[in-house]
């Protein structure tokens, strides 16, 4: 390159020269810098008395020792050079410098003198900045690498073949949450530490935002590993899965958490795009690598998404849900519908399960089933749970179940003797949870309706329990300290094994409709439900089965111990104002079934005639200890 700013040799730069240039005398030590040097340092030429150590000290720590390699050969080799290096200026701003050096010698070779410029040419290089935390480049660098690839492949006629890979760490959020700032920045150097390791030589990695990375591999890159032996088809472009797997692998290792002697394992979600031509913007691969990434996400994360054009769609449908949501929660067209939950040995609505409906105005209610990865990404799903907890407060304030005029229901010796309130139970999602003030969200719906607290229970995913992590006792114990009851819902689709869940403070599990609905299809159904029951009962857990649809499950469900139930079969999800009429239709199919207390009603006798002693006889039994 030119020397456009070499000093004449005896000069002495002063700081009102506007070129960065200085100089070192070696025999007295003096710097002089220039006020170019200044602009470049981002320090104040009033106040900054420069050093050669302090110079070099704001150059990054990839590039410190390389440069001051660089001083100490250009002063012992008595040759100039110029280097290129990123500093952090004084002022904070990140800057990619050229810089040439010279050495001055006298008569017996010894060097007395060391000078040189300086050029910021950030503005010139795509690729001039750096992630100031990580150290590693950032999107421009990024679109400077997957530019030149397409720039390459258009040169040579040959396709691109590059591979973009975007991730993202799972849950990060929580972990900076609970760890500290301080931890997560060591976790997210750790992180960069890791991919720059795995990534191929040649690749570039680099932080897009908070927990986000981006590796390209470059075609270049993928002909290299086939030279190592690597495993590679020839022609095919880097291998974009084995590529994913690589950084994944890095990622789960454990890493200790500084300072203490835990450690965590992360894992991470990935976008990946493969580009096959010279057509796509590198913006637009961003955009693609970053919706196969929200997928990878949406599918529960530590997985690898590549991009696909229906991502696209799926993308605009999510932006139509959103706004449905979002008017639908301002003009409050919403409702609860309530669903029985029956205590399964006396056949008696123990409670209701509140589950929201969205209003709209085309479609009519939808369950939030259809619309929760989006009401959770955008928050709105907070709106939903406060507003049903509000209603559903209010329900359990309210509502007593119209009574069966079953037989008996304390007659029955081994049932424990029925707790009387009816409860309501609403869903609640990760999101609320996290939220700090979600004690007193609940406090204030319980004073607010005047209901008692034991009549709430609070119905928990395994994965929104998982999501809390560290939190999820603090989270728990906030709710139960009020006297509300906290369950976990859809027990078995999650990760969370009962031993864990013991250690928390649980009223109850929900097993999953999927299980109930094996049984009796299924033999190895009937094992799996009976062994999850008898575990919770271990742990005191009261079972209720979901989605039981059919009298043959109900029935297998109360042969195997399982305390209340809830399903098609004993009633649907239903408007309050229906909900009685509801019930009532139930303890009519309860009687016909000889369900429950029904059990108990001896079967109709054989007509006679009236007044005979045999009627009399069963009579006493038939009567109802209940009014
Ligand atoms: P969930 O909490 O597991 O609720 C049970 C779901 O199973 C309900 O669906 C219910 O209508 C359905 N179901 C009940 N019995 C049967 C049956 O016998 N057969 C079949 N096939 N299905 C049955 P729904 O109302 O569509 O709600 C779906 C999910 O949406 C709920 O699952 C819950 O996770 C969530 N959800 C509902 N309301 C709320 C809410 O207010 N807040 C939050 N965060 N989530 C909610
Ligand atoms: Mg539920
Ligand atoms: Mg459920």
């Amino acid at each position: 390159m030119a020397h456009p700013a070499e000093p004449a040799p005896g000069a002495v730069p002063t700081s009102s020269v506007a070129a960065a240039v200085w100089e070192l005398d070696l025999v007295t030590g003096a710097l002089h810098w220039s006020g170019g040097m200044h602009r470049i340092a981002g320090s104040d030429p009033a106040t900054t008395r420069p050093s050669m150590q302090w110079w070099t000290s704001l150059v990054v720590p990839a590039d410190r020792a390389r440069v001051r390699a660089w001083l100490l050969v250009v002063r012992e080799g008595r040759r100039g050079s110029e280097e290129q290096f990123d500093l952090v200026g004084a002022d904070g701003v990140l800057r990619r410098v050229h810089a040439w050096t010279e050495v001055e010698v006298d008569a017996t070779g010894e060097a007395t003198r060391l000078f040189g410029s300086a050029v910021d040419i950030s503005a010139a290089s795509a690729v001039g900045h750096r992630d100031p935390l990580t150290d590693l480049g950032t999107r421009h660098a990024v679109v400077a690498h997957l530019r030149s690839e397409a720039d390459d492949a258009r040169r040579q006629r040959v396709p691109g073949g590059a591979v973009l890979a975007v991730l993202d760490l799972d849950r990060f959020s929580v972990l900076d949450d609970a760890l500290g700032r301080d931890t997560g920045d060591a976790l997210l150097v750790a992180t960069a530490d890791r991919l720059r390791t795995a990534a191929p030589q040649g690749a570039t990695v680099a932080r897009l935002d908070g927990d986000s990375f981006a590796v390209v591999v470059g075609r270049d890159t993928a002909l290299a590993a086939l030279a190592s032996g690597a495993h590679h088809r020839p022609g095919a472009g880097p291998d974009a899965d084995g590529l994913a797997e690589r950084l994944l692998a890095a990622l789960r290792r454990p890493t200790r958490l500084p300072g203490r002697t835990e450690h965590v394992t992360l894992t991470a979600s990935v976008g990946l795009v493969t580009t096959d031509g010279t057509e796509v913007d590198p913006e637009d691969l961003l955009r693609r690598a970053g919706l196969a990434l929200r997928r990878a996400k949406r599918d529960g994360g530590d997985r690898v998404v590549h991009y696909a054009p229906g991502l696209g769609e799926a993308a605009l449908h999510r932006v139509a849900t959103e706004t449905m949501l979002r008017s639908a929660l301002d003009a409050e067209r919403l409702r609860v519908l309530y669903q029985p939950v029956i205590d399964m040995r006396s056949g008696e609505v123990v409670g209701v399960e509140a589950l929201a409906r969205v209003i709209d105005p085309e479609r009519g209610p939808i369950s939030p089933a259809l619309f929760v990865d989006v009401a959770e990404e955008t928050g709105l799903v907070v709106r939903l749970d406060e507003w049903v907890l509000g209603r559903a407060s209010t329900m359990a304030q309210q509502w007593s179940p119209p009574t069966s005029g079953a037989p008996t229901t304390i007659a029955l010796p081994d049932t424990p003797p029925h707790p009387g309130l009816p409860t309501v139970a609403v869903n609640m999602s990760s999101k609320t949870l996290q939220r700090p003030d979600l004690a007193g969200l609940v406090r204030g719906a319980l004073q607010r309706s005047g209901s008692d607290p034991s009549r709430l229970l609070v119905e928990i995913t395994e994965h929104s329990l998982l999501d809390q992590g560290e939190g999820a006792r603090d989270t728990l114990d906030g709710l139960t300290d009020l006297g509300v009851s906290v369950g976990i819902d859809d027990f078995g689709t999650g990760w969370s094994a009962l031993s864990y869940l013991s250690a928390l403070d649980l009223a109850f599990m929900k097993v999953d409709r999927a299980f109930v609905s094996r049984l009796g299809i299924d033999a190895s159904a009937s094992a799996v439900v009976q062994a999850v029951i008898d575990l919770a009962h271990a742990h005191h857990l009261t079972v209720i089965a979901e989605g039981i649809e059919t009298e043959e499950q109900a029935r297998m469900l109360i042969a195997m111990g399982c305390d209340h139930g809830q399903g098609y079969w004993f009633g649907r999800p239903t408007p309050e104002e229906e909900l009685d009429d509801a019930i009532r239709a139930w303890h009519s199919r309860a009687r016909a079934a000889r369900f429950g207390a029904w059990a108990l009603e001896p079967a109709a006798p054989p007509p006679r005639a009236a007044g005979s002693p045999a009627a009399a006889l069963v009579a006493p039994r038939a009567l109802s200890l209940r009014p």
